[in-house]
C-alpha cells in the first residue's frame, strides 16, 4: 500500500469558530521546560534568575541530582534585591563568574527569566550581552523568559529556541539546501529520523536544539525547516525572519502523522514516490501492528482534552484517526492556525475546539459530557481521579519519546493504560 498524502487523507474540517475563553487557567510555567531542555543540550547550563519558589518548583519537578553535577540552578533574588537595596546585575555577574570558573564543561550559559525577575524589570537580554563580552568565544551566554506570567510550560522551549535561532550563523550562499528539524525530541527518535532521511538520500539535516551548543546549524533562504513540536509559534516567526522556509505537515505522531510528515519532507527534496514507499514501508507496517493492539482499548472511547501543552490538536488527530477514539473537546492554550491547520484538516467538524481557558466552565462542560478519559494538567488530574474519572497527565507527552513509527504503539499505550487501570479498580471495588 502506498503512503497517503495530506490531501487524500483530509476530512476538510476547520476550527472556523472555536470557543474562545479568557478566564482563570491552570498551567505550569515555562521554567518546567528546563527539565527536558537540559537533558537535550548536554553542554548547556540553565541559570534561573528567580525566587525560592522557582527553585522549589524545579527541584521537586526535576528531582535533585546527587551523583551528577547539575546543569540547572537558581540565582535567588533576595528581598534586598526586590527592595532595590542591592545591584542585581553585579550579583548576577559574580554568580556567573563563580559558576563558570568552577565548571569548564559549560559551553553555553542560558539565563532564564522568571516572574520575579520580570517584576523587578531585570533586563536579562542586556545581562547576557554584557556577560558575552567577558566569556565569549569560549562560552556563549543567552537569555530567554520562562516566567509564568501568561505562559504555558511549553512556551519555555519556544522562547529558548527563538533565542538559539537569533544566534545561528548565516549560511553561505554557495552552501547546498538543508533541512532543519525544529523541536526537542528524544535522542533515540532523532537517530531514527536521521537514518530515514539518509536512506531517502536527504543530506544536510540538522536538529534544533542540537545536542551540543557548538553544533548549531547555519541558516539562510536555502534552509527548509519542519516542526517536530507544535508549540513553537515564536520560533517560527524568527526562523522566517532569518529566511528559512517552512514545510507544512501534521506532527509526526502515529503511523499516519509520521508518514505525512516524512512525505512532506521527501516531496520538498524531490524523493521519488516509489523510493519513499520502499524506505518507509517497514516502519509503517510495524507502527500499524503496534497500534492494532491498543485500538481495541481506545476505539469508541470518548476523550476530552484540556488546554495544557499545545500538543492537544495533534494528539486529538492521532487518537481519532489511528485508534478510533471519539474526541469530545480539544482545548489548546493558543490556536496557531498556520501550525495546527494540518491537524484540523484531518479531524471531523463534530469535534469541539476551544482556545484559552475559563477553567471552572470547562470543568463543568467536561463533567456534563462525562468522557471516558480526560487529558489534562496535573493540577486537574487528581481531583478528577477522586471523582472516579480516568485521566492522563498531558505533561507526560513532552517527557516520553512519542514521535515516529517505532513509538506509535507507546503513544497509544499512554492513553490506553489509564482506561485499563480504571477498569481494574472498578472490578476490585
Ligand atoms: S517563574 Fe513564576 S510561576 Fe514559575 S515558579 Fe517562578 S514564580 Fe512561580
Amino acid at each position: 500500500m502506498s503512503a497517503p498524502d495530506l490531501k487524500s487523507a483530509a476530512c476538510g474540517s476547520s476550527p472556523a469558530a472555536p470557543l474562545r475563553e479568557r478566564g482563570q487557567h491552570e498551567v505550569f510555567c515555562g521554567l518546567t521546560s528546563i527539565i527536558w531542555l537540559h537533558r537535550k543540550m548536554q553542554d548547556a547550563f540553565f541559570l534561573i534568575v528567580g525566587s525560592r519558589t522557582c527553585a522549589h518548583l524545579m527541584q521537586s519537578a526535576a528531582g535533585v541530582m546527587i551523583f551528577a553535577e547539575p546543569r540547572f540552578g537558581t540565582a535567588i533574588i533576595e528581598e534586598r534585591d526586590l527592595a532595590g537595596m542591592a545591584d542585581m546585575n553585579d550579583e548576577l555577574d559574580s554568580v556567573v563568574d563563580r559558576l563558570l570558573a568552577r565548571r569548564p564543561d559549560i559551553k553555553m550559559l542560558v539565563l532564564v527569566g522568571s516572574c520575579p525577575s520580570e517584576v523587578i524589570k531585570l533586563d536579562l537580554d542586556r545581562a547576557a550581552q554584557r556577560l558575552n563580552k567577558v566569556h565569549a568565544p569560549d562560552r556563549r551566554v543567552l537569555s530567554y523568559s520562562g516566567s509564568g506570567i501568561e505562559t504555558t510550560f511549553t512556551q519555555g522551549e519556544d522562547n529558548f529556541l527563538t533565542a538559539l535561532v537569533r544566534d545561528m550563523p548565516v549560511k553561505s550562499e554557495t552552501a547546498p539546501a538543508s533541512l532543519l528539524v525544529v523541536g526537542a525530541m528524544a535522542d533515540v527518535v532523532e537517530d531514527q529520523f536521521e537514518r530515514i532521511f539518509r536512506s531517502l538520500g536527504i543530506e544536510n539535516v540538522a536538529f534544533l536544539p542540537a545536542r551540543r551548543s557548538t553544533e548549531l546549524a547555519s541558516i539562510g533562504p536555502d534552509t527548509r525547516y519542519i516542526l517536530a513540536q507544535p508549540y513553537l509559534g515564536t520560533t517560527v516567526t524568527e526562523l522566517e525572519r532569518r529566511g528559512a522556509q517552512r514545510i507544512e505537515a501534521p506532527m509526526p505522531l502515529g503511523e499516519e502523522g509520521t508518514t505525512l510528515w516524512l512525505r512532506a519532507v521527501a516531496d520538498t527534496f524531490g524523493v521519488p514516490a516509489e523510493k519513499f514507499d520502499a524506505i518507509t514501508g517497514p516502519g509503517r507496517e510495524r507502527a500499524r501492528k503496534a497500534l492494532t493492539h491498543y485500538r481495541e482499548h481506545l476505539e469508541g472511547r470518548r476523550i476530552f482534552l484540556f488546554p495544557d501543552s499545545q500538543l492537544e490538536p495533534a494528539i486529538a488527530r492521532f487518537l481519532h484517526r489511528e485508534t478510533g477514539a471519539e474526541i469530545v473537546e480539544v482545548g489548546t492554550p493558543f490556536l496557531h492556525r498556520r501550525i495546527t491547520q494540518p491537524e484540523f484538516d484531518l479531524l471531523p467538524d463534530s469535534v469541539g475546539v476551544s482556545e484559552g481557558q475559563d477553567v471552572d466552565k470547562q470543568i463543568e462542560r467536561c463533567r456534563a459530557a462525562n468522557p471516558d478519559l480526560i487529558v489534562c494538567g496535573m493540577g486537574l488530574g487528581n481531583p478528577f481521579e477522586a471523582e472516579g474519572r480516568a485521566t492522563k497527565w498531558s505533561i507526560e507527552l513532552v517527557f516520553s519519546p512519542i514521535h515516529g513509527y517505532e513509538q506509535a504503539g507507546d503513544l497509544a499505550e499512554l492513553f490506553a493504560r489509564p482506561l485499563s487501570r480504571r477498569a481494574v479498580l472498578e472490578v476490585a471495588v
